[in-house]
C-alpha cells in the first residue's frame, strides 16, 4: 500500500500580492481575498486564519488544510537603554541571524538581513568574516518586518515606536539574494502589507554590478552602495567584489538606477572610517573627484571593531577634517553616531550565528599568520545618522 503524499503547506509570508492572487484562484476562490489575507496578516499581524473574521468559514477551512503563516522564532529580544531593539532569531542548522529596530525623534528604522552571512569578505566587515551559509527565504525577510511590527503594536502611527523606514543593511549582500529580497521590498512598500513609501525603504549594497543594472526594471527604492574607497587599489582590498566590478563599472551603474528612478534622486554613498587606512585628506580628494557627477549624500561610518579585525576606527579629528573637506567641495556629509552600544548590536556589523559553507576560517588558517584573532569582548555599536 502506497502512503498518500503529504503537501508541504504554503507560508503565505513567501507571497506578494501577485503570488497571493495565483494562490487564491488555485484554491477557486475571488482575487479580492487576496487583499483581505495581506491586510490580516501585514497590517493586523495575525497568524490565525481564525481571526480573519471577515472570510467565511469554509474558505478558513480550506487555508488552514493547505497554507500556513510561518514567522521567524524570535531566540532573543533585547532592548537597550535608548529604545534600540535587537533580535536573535532561529534559522535551522543551529544558526541565528539578527534584525535591529532603531527608534528616532521622528522615525523608526528596521535593519534587515538579507542572507544567513555573506560570501562577499569585505575585509572590515564582521558578517564577512564569519562566513556563509544560505540565502534568506521572502518569508524570512518580510518576517522580519512582520515579527518586529507585532512587537511594536501597530504600523502607521506617528510615534517613534513603529517601523517607519527599513534599511536592508543586515547580514548579508541583499543583491546576492535577488528576487527574494525584490519580493519583500515589494511587499514593504505595497498598501496592503505595510504601505512604506519607495524613498523609506533602502537597499545597500556593496556593488554587484549586473544585478544593479536590472534592478530598477523590477523594484524603485532608495540605493545605499557601499563605496569605502575612491579608488580601485584600496577598494579591491577592502571590498574584494570591486576586483570583479571594479569602479569604473560600478558608477554607470548607480547613474543608470538614479536616472530610471523616482524614490533615487540620490545614492547615499556608504563610507567605512578605516584609521590610517582610508580616511586622509587625499582620499576625501580623490572622493570628491570621483562623485563630481553623482546626485549623492555622503555617509560617514565610523568603523566599528570587532575581535578578529586588525583595522581601528578613525579619529574624532581626521573624521571632522575628512567631512569639513567635503562640506566646502559642496558634499551634503553625515557622520553616524553610535548608538544601543548596551545590546551589543550593530547595524551592519551583526554577528548571528553562521555555520560557514564557505570554510573561511579553514582557508584563513592556512593562507597565513598574518591575521590576528583575539578573544577580547569587544563593544559593537549602532551606527545612527546625525541628522537627514
Ligand atoms: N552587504 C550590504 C549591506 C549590509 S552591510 C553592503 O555591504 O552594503 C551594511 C553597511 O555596514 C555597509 O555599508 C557596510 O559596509 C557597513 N559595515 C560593515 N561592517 C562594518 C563595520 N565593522 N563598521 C562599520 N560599518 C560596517
Ligand atoms: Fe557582505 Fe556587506 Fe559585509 Fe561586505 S560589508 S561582507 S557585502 S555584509
Amino acid at each position: 500500500m502506497s502512503t498518500p503524499e503529504v503537501k508541504e503547506k504554503v507560508n503565505l509570508l513567501n507571497l506578494t500580492r501577485d503570488g497571493m492572487v495565483e494562490f487564491f484562484s488555485e484554491l477557486g476562490e475571488k482575487p479580492f481575498r487576496a487583499t483581505q489575507v495581506l491586510k490580516w496578516i501585514h497590517q493586523f499581524g495575525v497568524e490565525d486564519f481564525d481571526e480573519m473574521t471577515n472570510i467565511s468559514k469554509a474558505c478558513r477551512a480550506k487555508l488552514k488544510e493547505v497554507a500556513e503563516i510561518k514567522g521567524p522564532e524570535i531566540v532573543s529580544v533585547q532592548e537597550s537603554a535608548d529604545g534600540t531593539i535587537k533580535w536573535a532569531l532561529h534559522i535551522p542548522g543551529g544558526q541565528a541571524i539578527e534584525t535591529v529596530f532603531i527608534p528616532e525623534r521622528h522615525r523608526g528604522t528596521l535593519c534587515v538581513s538579507s542572507q544567513v552571512g555573506c560570501a562577499l569578505e569585505c575585509t572590515f566587515c564582521s558578517t564577512g568574516y564569519q562566513g556563509f551559509n544560505r540565502n534568506l527565504s521572502t518569508a524570512e525577510i518580510i518576517g522580519q518586518v512582520w515579527l518586529a511590527a507585532r512587537h511594536l503594536n501597530g504600523l502607521h502611527k506617528s510615534d517613534n515606536r513603529a517601523v517607519t523606514n527599513v534599511v536592508m543593511m543586515g547580514m548579508g549582500e541583499p543583491l546576492a539574494n535577488y528576487q527574494p529580497v525584490v519580493n519583500s521590498m515589494e511587499l514593504m512598500m505595497d498598501d496592503n502589507a505595510y504601505g512604506l513609501s519607495k524613498r523609506r525603504v533602502t537597499l545597500s549594497t556593496s556593488g554587484m554590478v549586473p544585478q544593479l543594472k536590472r534592478l530598477i526594471d523590477d523594484i524603485d527604492v532608495a540605493l545605499a552602495i557601499s563605496l569605502h574607497a575612491p579608488n580601485d587599489a584600496l577598494r579591491d582590498i577592502l571590498v574584494p567584489i570591486n576586483k570583479k566590478y571594479p569602479i569604473a563599472e560600478l558608477m554607470p551603474a548607480i547613474h543608470h538606477y538614479l536616472d530610471n528612478s523616482n524614490a533615487a534622486r540620490k545614492v547615499t554613498i556608504e563610507y567605512v572610517m578605516l584609521k590610517g587606512v582610508n580616511d586622509s585628506l587625499q582620499h576625501a580628494k580623490e572622493l570628491a573627484t570621483l562623485l563630481k557627477n553623482t546626485p549623492c549624500k555622503i555617509n560617514l561610518i565610523p568603523f566599528n571593531p570587532f575581535p578578529q579585525s586588525d583595522y581601528a576606527t578613525s579619529t574624532r579629528q581626521s573624521i571632522d577634517s575628512f567631512s569639513d573637506f567635503l562640506i566646502k567641495k559642496g558634499y551634503v556629509v553625515v557622520t553616524r553616531r553610535t548608538r544601543g552600544d548596551d545590546i551589543d548590536a550593530a547595524c551592519g556589523q551583526l554577528a548571528g550565528k553562521i555555520n560557514d559553507k564557505t570554510k573561511r576560517q579553514t582557508r584563513r588558517e592556512q593562507s597565513s599568520s598574518a591575521e590576528t584573532v583575539s578573544n577580547k569582548k569587544y563593544k559593537k555599536q549602532i551606527p545612527v545618522e546625525l541628522s537627514n
